[in-house]
């Protein structure tokens, strides 16, 4: 029997990637109620860009290591499917991944499993830089193993993350992962303005590898929409039995290149 998602609590909905979010849950899956939580509000301007209408969103200001305000949040919401993206950005000191990302995702986690009769299933955004330590990466499918070295802080906390995510895959909460490599996108804060930073500093006479290097790219509304979608199978068993407990790539075109 398929279920409708009459509900979703989006974790860190007011970043990049969360705004993105609001737009295509607004737009694809027009029935469901969007909740959002963040530790910083939505902007008070939007980009013409977004269609959505904020004040028909909930927004919950929270931090997610908080037991209390997770809870809160997901027993107003009666969100019965919670989507994870927030982490924080890259080159931040090692104990804020560590408290965000592993301990974070984990109260996530352990809150929506005590919740397991209004939450039936957790999406989480990770990182295709979970497999990846510098290395030449090619052809890489999902089969691929975790480094046992990463590449930072970053990386190795989202791989820790994500492995407690699928970990606690089960009947009564089913667990996802997404992991987009670099998203681009109206709205980005730090891959594009890094660029401009660093063209305007005339910080382009420089050359990594034989220039032939690749990397994969996907835009942020695809991503979106690759949330939506693991949002909405989850709760419909046919689809459920195949994604419960995986991990998936989002690109915009196989194979993956680092
Ligand atoms: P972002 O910084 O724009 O958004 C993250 C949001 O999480 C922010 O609104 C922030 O306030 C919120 N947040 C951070 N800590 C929080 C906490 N303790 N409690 C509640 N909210 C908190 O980042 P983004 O680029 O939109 O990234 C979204 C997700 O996608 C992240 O999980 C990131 O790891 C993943 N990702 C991003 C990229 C990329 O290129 N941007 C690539 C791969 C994966």
């Amino acid at each position: 029997m398929s279920q409708e998602l009459k509900s979703v609590l989006l974790i860190g909905g007011a970043g990049f990637l969360g705004l993105h979010l609001i737009e295509q849950f607004s737009k694809l899956s027009p029935n469901t109620k969007i909740h959002v939580f963040d530790v910083r509000p939505l902007p008070e301007k939007l980009s013409t860009y977004f269609t959505f209408n904020p004040e028909e969103i909930k927004f919950y200001k929270g931090d997610l290591t908080s037991a209390q305000d997770v809870t809160d949040a997901i027993i107003d919401s009666q969100c019965q499917v919670v989507v994870h993206s927030a982490s924080p950005m890259h080159g931040l000191p090692q104990e804020i991944y560590e408290k965000v990302n592993v301990n974070g995702t984990n109260n996530v986690i352990e809150v929506s499993k005590k919740n397991s009769h209004i939450v039936k299933a957790l999406v989480y955004t990770s990182s295709a830089g979970v497999i990846f330590n510098g290395q030449d990466v090619k052809n890489a499918d999902e089969r691929w193993p975790y480094p046992e070295v990463h590449m930072d802080g970053y990386n190795e906390t989202k791989a820790i993350a994500e492995t407690a995510v699928l970990n606690a895959n089960s009947p009564q909460l089913l667990t996802v992962c997404l992991r987009p490599a670099g998203i681009f996108g109206p709205g980005d804060r730090q891959v594009v303005p890094g660029f401009r930073a660093s063209a305007k500093l005339g910080q382009s006479k420089y050359q990594l590898g034989d220039n032939n290097n690749l990397f994969d790219w996907s835009y942020v509304g695809n991503v979106a929409d690759a949330h939506v979608l693991a949002a909405q199978k989850s709760l419909i068993p046919e689809y459920a039995n195949k994604i419960g407990g995986e991990t998936f790539f989002v690109t915009n075109d196989a194979p993956l290149y680092f």
